[in-house]
Formats: structure tokens, C-alpha cells, sequence
């Protein structure tokens, strides 16, 4: 459920019409809601709490959206923070996400990052190989400090979603294999730099089926009894995120209460902390970008092309993942639905959100809101063909505030400098 509908035959954002957003901001522009990210993580946690999962860490992925304002707000409702670069801890500490619900993963940590989390004291840094193992060791000692870790397990299921963000398979970059992560957790708790607390697993994005988690849960559950077994000090275990949304033409993905019932099937009795790191599932449907029309233009052999002001590097997903988003006008027309491909003006085919989409007419001016962008939208916008980072907008009730404003050509361009021969 989100806080997008139509009112009179207008597109609204809570109670502020998307129109007026468009005219005050400009477009393109995301726009999200308070309301559906409150919504979005209480439903989540509160699935959890009925299964029985007392307190689990809700540590939402900042890569999904790292806006300040979006991190605040999950933060206030006592939301921690999956990172993956020194970049997002500094914004999840800047949004006040406590340090202690921090958690620091990622394949390729630099050493300079594993000693800025260390100082900062995130609450757990997500182990991904013995390399980087050695490295925190080494980094902690450096330091005079003791590493929180977990080690991510790569549990080798086969999870779906695009092959782009599968990432639980065995030739996947992600994690340590089980036997991998026995012999290392033995070998960090022998370390005085080391504070092994758990282990961790993220399989995969956008997945809708709960199969291949519960195969996941599963095996990662039976690995903390092994290492419980082997007398070794277990007190969390971090299932990741990936849970699937509605983009409107997928399969209708499991339900919050449909995954809580298979952590809780998996984790039963295992007197561990539960830690997980959703993203899409409380983003995606809670913000929108919205465009406008700049031509429709009718090919004489019939090709009809919807020209838009937002292009691929506004939101990059269809270009990269051959993801589909409902795409809606702002202030509906009537008339016959008709078959449209469309695009944004870079200079590139990859430049194309949808071919042959029907869609209700449209005019030049015309606003269109791409649903379901709140999550990996604006947070991987670029300026390629240097257009100006796209801004975001927070609406809460009847209120909006810019949380993010679109860069001035002079301020795009006063961040190069000349080389001093030039
Ligand atoms: C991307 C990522 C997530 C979030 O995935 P979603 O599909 O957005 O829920 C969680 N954990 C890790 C380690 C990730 O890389």
C-alpha cells in the first residue's frame, strides 16, 4: 500500500497534488512519502514481532535510497543502517542512526573504511573473505580496538530477480561458503583484534518467491547451530534483505507477513538476535519520479515515441536491468489507451523506459509519474550528458519540503578546475 492515488482526476502525494511539486521544483524530480515509509517499515516489524522475532534490527539499506531526509525518518522510528562504503555510514551517522544499529558490508572495504567504521563503532562489520578478514585484524589492532564481525555466508541458492542482483549463488562475488565460515569464525575468536558475534546472508533483490529464502534461512540456521556446537560464541544472525515488491507487472511478491512466518519457521529456537537489511521493500513504493513531456512524436510508419524530460540517468533501472515501472499521468486525459515507447532525450538506446506500453493520450507539457522509484532511483542518478543531478522532494501530509535541490548549471560546472596548463 502507498500514498500515491488519484483525487478528482489528479495524481496526488498524500495530500499535496503532484502538479504543484512539478511546478514549484521543476522536473524531473522524485518525490516521496512520509507516510508509506512509516507504513512500509511498521508493517515489516510488526510481521516480525508476531512471529515471535522480538527486537530484531531493522537495518534499512542505504544504497536503496540514501537521501538524509528518507534516513531520518526511518531512523526516528528506530530503523538501523546497512552500508556498503564510507559514504553511507557517514550519511546514516549524519540522518542519527545510531552506531550500534550500523551495519558495514560490502565485497571491497578499504582499509581506510574498515578503521573510519571502527572509530565510528558500527555495530557489526559483514566479514565477505578471509582477506578481509586478515586486513580488519589488522586494521583493529592499528587501532587498539576490538572488531564487531559477522561473517557473510554465500548459502549458494539460486534466488531469480534479474542475474544483475542475484547474488547468493555459489559464483556470485558475495561471501564466504559455509565451510569457509566454520573454519574462519573458529580462527577469528582465536584473535584478540576480533569479536566474531554472528553470520550474515543476503541472497539476492526483488526476489518473489520465498522458496529459495527459506532454503537460505534454513541452511544459515543450521550453521549457527554448528558453530554453537563447536562452542563458539553466536549471538546474531543477519538474513539480509531482497525482499520483492509489486512493480505492477510481476508476480505479486510474498507478503511481510508471508516472510516473517519463514524467518520464523527457520529460526526457531535458535536464541540469536535477528538482523535484516531491507531496502526495496520499504522504498520502492514510496516515491515516485515524476517527468514531463517534452514531444510526442508519431513515426509515419506508426512508431509512437513519449519524449520525456527524464532520461537514464535520472533513473537508471530499465536501461541497466530491464526493470518495469507503472508509468501514470499526473492529470489523466480522456481517451483510448495507445501503444507508446518511451524515452528521454540521452544519447543512447539504452535511453528507453518501456517500448509499446499502452498508455492514455498524452500531450506535449503533460506530467508523467514513473511509480514505484523510491528505491534505486535517485540514489543511482548520474549527470551523464551533464544534466543536473535530479532533486527530491519529502511530502508529509499536506507538507513538502525540497530534501534534495537540483544543482545550478554554474554550481555543476564550479566543481571542475582547470589543470594549471590550461
Ligand atoms: C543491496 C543490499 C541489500 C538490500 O537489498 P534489497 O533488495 O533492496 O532489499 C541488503 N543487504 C546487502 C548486503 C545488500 O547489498
Amino acid at each position: 500500500m502507498n500514498h500515491f492515488e488519484l483525487r478528482d482526476g489528479e495524481l496526488y502525494c498524500e495530500d499535496v497534488p503532484l502538479a504543484a511539486i512539478a511546478q514549484a521544483v521543476g522536473t524531473p524530480v522524485y518525490v516521496y512519502s512520509t507516510a508509506t515509509f512509516e507504513r512500509h517499515y511498521t508493517v515489516l516489524r510488526e510481521a516480525l514481532e508476531a512471529e515471535g522475532v522480538h527486537d530484531p534490527l531493522i537495518a534499512f539499506a542505504v544504497k536503496a535510497n540514501s537521501n538524509l531526509a528518507v534516513l531520518r525518518t526511518l531512523a526516528q522510528l528506530g530503523a538501523g543502517a546497512d552500508t556498503v562504503s564510507e559514504g553511507e555510514i557517514r550519511r546514516a551517522l549524519a540522518a542519527g542512526v545510531p552506531p550500534e544499529r550500523i551495519v558495514f558490508s560490502g565485497v571491497g572495504k578499504t582499509r581506510s573504511e574498515i578503521a573510519f567504521a571502527l572509530d565510528a563503532g558500527v555495530c557489526e562489520i559483514n566479514v565477505e573473505s578471509e582477506p578481509e578478514m586478515l586486513a580488519i585484524a589488522q586494521v583493529a589492532q592499528s587501532l587498539g580496538k576490538r572488531a564487531t564481525i559477522a561473517f557473510r555466508v554465500n548459502p549458494d541458492v539460486a534466488a531469480g530477480g534479474h542475474a544483475k542482483i542475484a547474488t547468493g549463488k555459489s559464483e556470485n562475488k558475495f561471501g564466504v561458503s559455509f565451510a569457509e565460515a566454520e573454519r574462519l569464525y573458529a580462527q577469528a575468536s582465536n584473535n584478540a583484534w576480533l569479536k566474531p558475534v554472528g553470520v550474515a546472508c543476503h541472497i539476492g533483490s526483488q526476489i518473489t518467491d520465498l522458496a529459495p529464502m527459506a532454503e537460505a534461512f534454513e541452511k544459515m540456521a543450521g550453521l549457527v547451530r554448528r558453530l554453537k556446537g563447536e562452542g563458539l560464541h553466536v549471538e546474531r544472525l543477519d538474513l539480509g534483505g531482497g525482499l520483492g515488491v509489486p512493480y505492477f507487472n510481476q508476480p505479486e511478491p510474498p507478503t511481510p507477513a508471508d516472510y516473517a512466518k519463514v524467518v520464523a519457521q527457520a529460526t526457531r529456537g535458535l536464541d540469536v538476535t535477528l538482523a535484516f537489511e531491507p531496502g526495496r521493500v520499504i522504498a520502492a513504493n514510496a516515491g515516485v519520479l515524476l517527468a514531463q513531456v517534452v514531444h510526442v512524436h508519431e513515426r509515419p510508419e506508426g512508431r509512437r515515441f513519449l519524449v520525456l524530460d527524464a532520461a537514464m540517468n535520472d533513473l537508471l533501472r530499465p536501461a541497466m536491468y530491464d526493470a518495469y515501472h507503472d508509468i501514470r499521468a499526473v492529470n489523466p486525459r480522456e481517451g483510448e489507451a495507445r501503444p507508446y515507447d518511451v524515452v528521454g532525450p540521452v544519447c543512447e538506446t539504452g535511453d528507453t523506459f518501456t517500448r509499446d506500453r499502452a498508455l492514455p493520450a498524452f500531450e506535449s507539457g503533460d506530467l508523467v509519474a514513473f511509480m514505484s522509484a523510491g528505491a534505486y532511483g535517485a540514489s543511482m542518478a548520474s549527470e551523464y550528458n551533464s544534466r543536473p543531478l535530479v532533486p527530491e522532494v519529502m511530502v508529509k501530509g499536506g507538507d513538502y519540503a525540497i530534501v534534495r535541490p537540483r544543482p545550478t548549471y554554474e554550481e555543476m560546472l564550479a566543481r571542475e578546475t582547470p589543470a594549471p596548463w590550461l
